[in-house]
């Protein structure tokens, strides 16, 4: 983790410009896309200061295409599956950040699951049995909304074992993650009985794992991963960040925050810090013509880009990404400017399926070539699975339905 040594938020000097911890940084064969450059306007490039932080073993190609890239050992690969609000968008999916590990079952992890972002999973052709540990921030519904996707719909994707889901716990225990996934498990009983048989009875296993969210404590610790979680401040107690560490790599999520110090001295020392960012209240009135009240009431559980770059200069990342950005092309070039006035390290822009390799040699910015329409890669399961039987139909059935041979019923129900 690092010495952390502690600084005065009061004192730093009018927030000062400080240089990139580790230098080094170069443009190469990548070069940054203009700010309006939206991927969803059609841009193909990360939307960074500096996409690429020091110098790649070997030069990557412009764009990020599915299958082409096998992870390397001892690599980390992070992945935005969702950048936007809570209404999700065909522009933004909800919150949502996909890790990549090089271990030897090449681990997936994901941070947050909100509306849509499952969708952007499925572009990058990734096995869905890997798709088994999600670490939640918190329990806003933008941040967890896909868990029924992923917990009753993947399942016939070929999803075999348990879900697992970490998160914290609450000021009382109606509000703690256990007993929001003992309610999801609740909600798709019918879902779960309806696929009873040819799908996997392990599938149908939603454990959730509280944690106490009021210390930095180590989560997850298996197959050279640690995962630790530190306490942040958003609207109540419970909400979390974490950091993941592997091969003497790491990256750091903040979730949902107001800018709150145990971030700062969880991230110190890391490479990637992914931290969410608002548009001020100023460029959002400016921007939609609404009252600057309204935007203050929201910025306010959050962060804006003048506080995420002090507290960039705080943490000195390798590289720094802002996250849960309402992005059109008016507010880019502010965000930009004001994160970069205080901050004089690599800041990318997120967006929907802005990809990050991390290496001890690079971190690396660039955007998915996305496939629209991809097939389900189920890969191989984790478990032994074990299969039960379909309730029985009910009686009236039989004089209801108009026999199809080519579909017959007792296919159904064998
Ligand atoms: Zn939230
Ligand atoms: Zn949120």
């Amino acid at each position: 983790m690092g010495d952390f040594v502690p600084y005065e938020w009061d004192n730093c000097d009018g927030w000062p410009r400080l240089p990139c911890r580790r230098g080094d940084i170069q443009m190469t064969g990548i070069t940054s896309a203009t700010y309006t450059d939206l991927a969803y306007l059609g841009g193909t490039k990360a939307i960074a200061t500096t996409p690429i932080v020091g110098r790649p073993g070997e030069p990557y190609p412009d764009v990020y295409v599915p299958g082409a890239e096998p992870i390397h050992d001892g690599e980390i690969r992070v992945t935005v599956l969702g950048s936007g609000n809570p209404p999700p968008t065909r522009a933004q999916a909800s919150g949502s950040v996909l890790v990549e590990v090089g271990n030897g079952d090449r681990d997936l992890f994901i941070f947050d699951v909100g509306s849509g972002s499952l969708a952007n999973f499925m572009s990058l052709g990734l096995p869905i049995n890997s798709l088994d540990k999600v670490f939640l921030s918190h329990l806003h519904a933008d941040h967890t909304a896909d868990l029924i996707t992923l917990f009753g719909s993947f399942r016939k994707a070929g999803r075999q074992g348990p879900l697992h889901v970490w998160g914290g716990d609450g000021s009382e225990p109606k509000f703690g993650t256990k007993v929001a996934m003992d309610a999801i498990e609740a909600a798709c009983a019918w879902d779960t009985e309806s696929t009873r048989g040819f799908t996997s009875n392990e599938s149908a296993m939603l454990i959730g794992v509280e944690f106490d969210a009021s210390v930095t404590s180590v989560v997850y610790e298996r197959d050279g991963v640690t995962i630790t979680a530190f306490p942040v401040i958003h609207n109540l107690h419970g909400a979390v960040g974490y950091r993941v560490d592997f091969a003497g790599l790491s990256m750091v999520f903040s979730g949902d925050t107001h800018p709150c110090w145990p971030l700062v001295r969880a991230a110190q020392g890391t490479d990637l810090l992914i931290h969410e960012c608002f548009p001020s209240a100023a460029v959002l009135a400016a921007v939609t013509g609404d009252p600057i009240e309204r935007f203050q009431t929201i910025t306010a559980s959050h962060t804006v880009p003048k506080t995420a770059g002090k507290v960039f200069s705080l943490v000195q990342p390798r590289m720094g990404a802002l996250w849960h950005t309402f992005l059109v092309p008016a507010v880019v070039m502010p965000i930009l400017e004001e994160v970069s006035a205080v901050f004089d390290g690599p800041v990318v822009q997120t967006q929907d399926l802005t990809i990050f390799n991390i290496t001890e040699e690079a971190v690396v910015a660039r955007q998915v070539k996305a496939v629209p329409q991809a097939m389900a890669v189920p890969g191989e399961s984790r478990v032994e699975p074990t299969y039960g039987t379909r309730p029985a139909p009910p009686a009236w059935w039989a004089d209801a339905i108009i026999p199809d041979e080519d579909a017959p019923s007792e296919a159904f129900h064998r």
